[in-house]
């Protein structure tokens, strides 16, 4: 059985999530002596259709049974399309990959693993980000050309860049709660991620805050990630914010409620003002350096 996997880029280099999905493929091809194809897609911009068409065509041509993407906006928007193209159905967020092309998921905030699969010849599925080591040797890439006859990039103007790490990908992600209390009490949790070299991220309150963008927000209508460091600050716990970090691998609350349901899941945990707790932490991290 062969297995692709779209090797998401940015800037040219894969990005750690699609050499998460890479090394996953390898973990089962290795336990099933199955093929695995990493594929990139050139294309003069970025057009989903035209990445689409593209990797449903050498999906075709190659005979492979299973695609796999990491599951980012692109590789959720690219994932369905392909889908669609070939009859295929999609499992989405997996954690791992069974020899017999079934995958393990997560659901009802992480409480049941379940084991899925889709009926047909082909199954494409996206990875869950931080399940896995990155992938860290190198890869051999084929690459496609994306080329759609329906749609043509006429304009494209480059977001500016922010310095810190993205939410998905980043190791350390510090996230504000409405525990932070104002605009000051937020950009003392951006300076902790900045000395942290952290991704910023939050609840909802701090999405409807205007603290944080809503592709920032973690939870059950947020991101789902699991980097190896997750600092709450003046975040409650709830599951619907749960359900989107639980699973990284050391959580440190901060929060004044020492009932507070966060504690229940975190690693460590600081009872006390944000206020106060978060510029200590900053000079400590900072007196380390
Ligand atoms: C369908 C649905 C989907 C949702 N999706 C999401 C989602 O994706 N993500 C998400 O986050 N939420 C989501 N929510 C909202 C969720 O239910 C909670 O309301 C939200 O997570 C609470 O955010 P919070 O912890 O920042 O605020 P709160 O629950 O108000 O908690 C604030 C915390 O800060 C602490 N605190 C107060 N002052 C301080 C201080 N000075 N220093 C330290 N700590 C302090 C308090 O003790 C409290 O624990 C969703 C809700 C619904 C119904």
């Amino acid at each position: 059985m062969k297995t692709v996997v779209w090797l998401e880029c940015v800037d040219g280099q894969p990005t750690r999530h699609a050499r998460e999905a890479y090394a996953l493929a390898v973990a089962a091809a290795e336990d099933a002596a199955h093929d695995v194809v990493a594929v990139q897609v050139a294309s003069d911009g970025w057009i989903v259709e035209a990445a689409a068409d593209a990797l449903a065509q050498y999906m075709v041509e190659s005979g492979a049974a299973c695609l796999l993407l990491p599951s980012t906006v692109d590789g959720n928007d690219v994932a369905g399309r392909v889908a669609v193209r070939l009859s295929a159905g999609v499992v989405t967020q997996v954690v791992s990959m069974n020899a017999d092309r079934s995958f393990e998921k997560l659901v009802f905030g992480d409480t049941i693993k379940t084991s899925v699969t889709a009926a047909g010849s082909v199954v494409v599925a996206t990875v869950r980000a931080g399940v896995v080591a990155a992938f860290d040797g190198d890869i051999d890439v084929q690459t496609v050309v994306g080329a759609s006859a329906r749609v043509a990039l006429v304009s494209a103007q480059p977001r500016t860049k922010s310095a810190r790490p993205a939410v998905e990908s980043a190791a350390i992600v510090v996230a504000a709660g409405r525990g932070v209390g104002d605009d000051q009490g937020f950009a003392q949790v951006t300076e902790l991620a900045d000395v942290l070299g952290a991704a910023v991220s939050g609840s909802r309150p701090a999405t409807d805050a205007g603290w944080i963008e809503p592709a920032q927000q973690v939870g059950q209508t947020g991101k789902t990630i699991s980097p190896d460091l997750y600092v709450a600050v003046g975040i409650s716990g709830a599951i619907q914010h749960v359900a989107g970090m639980r699973s990284s691998r050391t959580i440190v609350a901060i929060n004044t409620d020492a009932e507070a349901p966060i504690f229940d899941i975190a690693d460590y945990g600081i009872v006390g003002d944000a206020g106060t707790v978060v510029p200590a932490l900053i000079d400590a991290v900072r007196g380390r350096k």
